[in-house]
C-alpha cells in the first residue's frame, strides 16, 4: 500500500500474465477507482467492500485484454463507467485473447471516450493524462502528486513491448521522451507489470532511457 496526497494506492498483481491492477482510495470519502482491472475482479471488489468503497470509475491504460478483462465484473457489481483512448476501442472484442487460447472474453459495456488533458477522480483531485502511443496506439500515462500509473510505457529495467500488433519503436521514444521532459524525477512509477520503482531510479539504470537507445533512428 502506498500512501500519496489525499490518496492511497493498492497494487493487485493478477493473472493470467501478471498484470497490476491498482485500486485507488481517495481519503475521507467511501470512493474509489480501479486501472486497468485484470483476471482477478473478485479480488478488486471484495476489497472494496470490506473497506465500504463504492467503485465508480474504471480507466485503462491501454486497451490490450490483461489490462480490462476483469472490468464487466466489476461494472456489474457498481455499476461504473470505464474510460480509455478511443484509438483503442478496438482492441475490446471477445476475440481479443484467441491468440492466447483465451476465448469469449467478458466485454463491458459503455465505454467512454478518455477526457485527453485530465481526469478528474474527486471533487478537487485531478491526474493529468498523457498520450504515449508506441507500445499500442492508444496508451495513456496518469500522472497525479507524485506517482504515475504508467501501463506498459516504462517497467523496472525495461519497457513496453513494440512488437505487436499497433506497435511502433519511433512513437515509443517519443513517447518516452515526453514522459520523461514532464515527470518530474522524484516521482514514483506505477506500472502494468512488475514492482513499483521511481523515475529517479530508472533514469539511473534503464537502458531505454539512455540517450544511446532513445536518440537512435
Ligand atoms: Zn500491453
Ligand atoms: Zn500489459
Amino acid at each position: 500500500m502506498k500512501k500519496y496526497k489525499d490518496i492511497t494506492i493498492r497494487k493487485f498483481e493478477q493473472p493470467p500474465f501478471g498484470t497490476n491492477t491498482y485500486l485507488l482510495t481517495i481519503e475521507n470519502k467511501k470512493e474509489a477507482i480501479v486501472f486497468d482491472p485484470s483476471g482477478n475482479p473478485d479480488e478488486i471488489i471484495n476489497k472494496a467492500k470490506e473497506e465500504g468503497l463504492r467503485i465508480k470509475d474504471i480507466y485503462l491504460t491501454h486497451g490490450h485484454l490483461d489490462h480490462w478483462i476483469g472490468s464487466k465484473k466489476i461494472q456489474d457489481f457498481f455499476e461504473c463507467d470505464i474510460h480509455l483512448h478511443e484509438k483503442d476501442f478496438n482492441l475490446i472484442n471477445p476475440d481479443s485473447g484467441k491468440m492466447f487460447g483465451l476465448f469469449n472474453l467478458p466485454i463491458p459495456k459503455n465505454i467512454k471516450k478518455i477526457n485527453l488533458n485530465q481526469i478528474q477522480i474527486s471533487t478537487k483531485k485531478t491526474l493529468q493524462v498523457l498520450e504515449t502511443p508506441g507500445h499500442c496506439p492508444g496508451h495513456l500515462t496518469f500522472t497525479g502528486d507524485g506517482y504515475v500509473i504508467c501501463g506498459d510505457l516504462i517497467f523496472q529495467n525495461s519497457i513496453g513491448r513494440m512488437d505487436l500488433p499497433g506497435g511502433n519503436e519511433k512513437q515509443m521514444k517519443k513517447s518516452l521522451k515526453k514522459f520523461l521532459d514532464k515527470t518530474p524525477k522524484g516521482y514514483d512509477l506505477l506500472p502494468g507489470h512488475g514492482p513499483i520503482t521511481q523515475l529517479k531510479i530508472e533514469i539511473e539504470y534503464n537502458l531505454y532511457l539512455k540517450k544511446g537507445w532513445l536518440d537512435q533512428k
